[in-house]
């Protein structure tokens, strides 16, 4: 028992159900502060107060406890620690480091462990980049540690802090140790040691929140050209069962624009979670030729701790992540899935007895849902530069039997910019990513287009519309060709079928595990779908002049046009320009006819 626990009233165990209980005596605690609950010093953490009696939700085994047991106050919220040591972490949903955990104690968790969040041994160069004598304010830099090769961890003035820079240190410290002493408005001296904690369910405060303007660009070609993200930006992923969700959210990890990965895995099942713990670590990076987790802070529900936890895990990953955009990175958060979430509210709402809402859900599940997201987006972060950062937030969703519309889908759908909808009938067809191209949506579609159009490639928004044209014309044209066969359609019609099946098969559908094929560079992405929409323009135009409509189907490089996902960058520029040159070459001799004797 520490000193702070002496000061306060111990609490008495009134009732035990499930993950919850309920404590008198209980004062003087305030809302979302830990405690720790009887001898066995489970943690948990306060989430309704009447009075005296206060309703905690305990995030270990709960069996054998009984009424009359004690519960001991700590005084804190429930807080993250943020100091070097989070990159390359991987903790549980109340931050609990499982590596360390399961080099003492193997795979189950003690109950009641009482470990440090961060290591507290471990030295760090610190290197100062603040002046001395300089006023700074929170949120300033410090200086720096070179925390893994690729990753620089800012060591900033904490939030709520203001004065003028006394001293500074240099050399190695623990995350404990002052590294600098600011003079506050009082004459106070205060000594700032690199660690800061900070409460989950807290927003970190930046300057101002701005517009999303650039794409967060991730070289899937679904993503990218017809439903892009922005840096800042908030999406969802829904989808039954092996339609494709953890694979979009590892190929977005690997590949999207983002300096820091925050992985927050919320497993469906029991062994997914040990997948994650498996597969994370050896996925590498294809930026920096490292492993991806050298900026990666993973963040695993184990299957033996309970529901509880993974509501934790959510607001443990924003926080870390708030964290790295208060330095200036662009952050980008992963959570697979955020259905386990909810399910943990439902259960907790559930033996709190509140009044349900639909299917069960607390009334407060959509409001919940907002505040997370909130927490993401583009901001000019907090102190005195003019520094931004960002936090790109994707949720995957998993619905029941894949159905969209239960309330976990739908209170996501209302407040996320981007829609990436997973379909079960692509995936069982094997068209990867099974984003259905009529389902899913970005809001951030117009200003990114027109980011597109000045950076990359003028023209680029008239292909996307183009090719969205092209594939909703397809589903109608689709019905007809159900009713009465495809002999029926106009040559053109057929045409239009043609390039919508290029469109899909060409270009939409792209192998995550292909070695080239699994990232196309906005570059070639444009160019990709520039040959398959000049190709139709062309034999849209040729059929008016006659020619013949198996002659431009047939044409020899349209199989180039097919195989063009394969090359590699390098070569693209060059046998992107053969292609064009081909294309056209070859539809001249259509409409001279010297094909028949080419
Ligand atoms: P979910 O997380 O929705 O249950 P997964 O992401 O685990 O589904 O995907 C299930 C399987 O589908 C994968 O193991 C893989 O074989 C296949 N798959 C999904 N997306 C792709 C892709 N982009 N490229 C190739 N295969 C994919
Ligand atoms: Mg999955």
């Amino acid at each position: 028992m520490n000193q702070q626990e002496k000061q306060k009233n111990i609490g008495i165990i009134s009732k035990v159900a499930g993950p919850l209980i309920v404590a008198k005596n209980m004062g003087d605690v305030q809302m979302y502060d830990v405690v720790r609950v009887s001898d066995k010093r489970l943690i948990g953490e306060v989430i309704e107060l009447r009075k005296d009696m206060a309703s905690i939700q305990v995030y270990e085994e709960t069996a054998g406890l009984g009424p009359g047991e004690p519960v001991y106050q700590t005084g804190e919220a429930l807080s993250v620690e943020l100091a070097p040591g989070l990159i390359e972490g991987i903790f549980d949903g109340i931050q609990r480091p499982l590596d360390t955990i399961y080099e003492g104690h193997g795979d189950r968790i003690p109950l009641g462990i009482d470990v440090p969040k961060l290591n507290r041994t471990k030295k760090w160069t610190f290197v100062p980049t603040a002046k001395l004598h300089s006023h700074v304010l929170g949120g300033d830099i410090l200086g720096y540690v070179q925390e893994t090769s690729v990753v620089k961890h800012q060591i900033m003035v904490p939030p709520t802090l203001t004065g003028e820079v006394e001293w500074l240190f240099e050399g190695e410290a623990t995350i404990t140790e002052a590294i600098a002493k600011i003079k506050v408005a009082n004459g106070e001296v205060v000594e700032v040691p690199m660690l800061q904690r900070w409460p989950v369910r807290k927003s970190r405060p930046y300057n101002k929140k701005l517009a999303p303007h650039a794409p967060m660009i991730t070289g899937q070609r679904v993503i990218d050209t017809l439903f892009p993200i922005a840096i800042g930006g908030i999406a969802a992923i829904p989808g039954p069962f092996g339609s494709g969700k953890t694979v979009v959210q590892h190929q977005l990890a690997k590949w999207a624009d983002a300096d820091i990965i925050v992985y927050i895995g919320c497993g469906e099942r029991g062994n997914e979670m040990t997948d994650v713990l498996m597969e994370f670590p050896r996925l590498h990076d294809p930026k920096t030729g490292e492993f991806l987790m050298k900026r990666t802070v993973l963040i695993a529900n184990t299957s033996n701790m309970p529901v509880a936890a993974r509501e934790a895990s959510i607001y443990t990953g924003i926080t870390i992540a708030e964290y790295f955009r208060d330095m200036g990175y662009k952050v980008a958060l992963m959570a697979d899935s955020t259905s386990r979430w909810p399910e943990a509210l439902r259960e907790m709402s559930g033996r709190l007895e509140e009044m349900p809402g639909e299917e069960g859900y607390p009334a407060y599940l959509s409001s919940r849902l907002a505040e997370f997201y909130e927490r993401a987006g583009f901001v000019k972060c907090l102190g005195s530069s003019d520094r931004e950062g960002a936090i790109s937030a994707i949720g995957a969703v998993s619905p029941p039997g894949g159905d969209t519309s239960e309330p976990v889908s739908q209170g996501t759908l209302r407040i996320v910019k981007v829609f990436w909808g997973l379909s079960a009938t692509l995936a069982y067809r094997r068209h990867f990513p099974a984003i259905d191209w009529l389902k899913s949506y970005s809001l951030y579609s117009d200003t990114m287009n027109d980011y597109f159009d000045e950076h990359v490639k003028k023209g680029w928004s008239k292909q996307v519309q183009k090719a969205m044209e092209l594939l909703q014309e397809e589903s109608k044209l689709n019905e007809i060709v159900r009713l009465v066969g495809v002999d029926s359609l106009e040559f053109s019609d057929r045409l239009t079928l043609e390039c919508a099946r290029s469109i899909r098969e060409d270009f939409l559908h792209q192998i995550a595990f292909h070695e080239i094929d699994t990232y196309t560079s906005v570059d070639k992405q444009f160019g990709m779908l520039q040959a398959i929409l000049t190709w139709y323009q062309l034999s849209q135009e040729g059929l008016t002049e006659g020619a013949s409509f198996a002659k431009l189907t047939s044409m020899a490089v349209l199989e180039k046009i097919g195989r063009m996902k394969y090359i590699p960058e390098a070569e693209f520029v060059k046998a992107h320009e053969d292609i064009m040159n081909e294309l056209n070459t070859e539809y001249q001799n259509i409409l001279k006819g010297d094909d028949l004797y080419a």
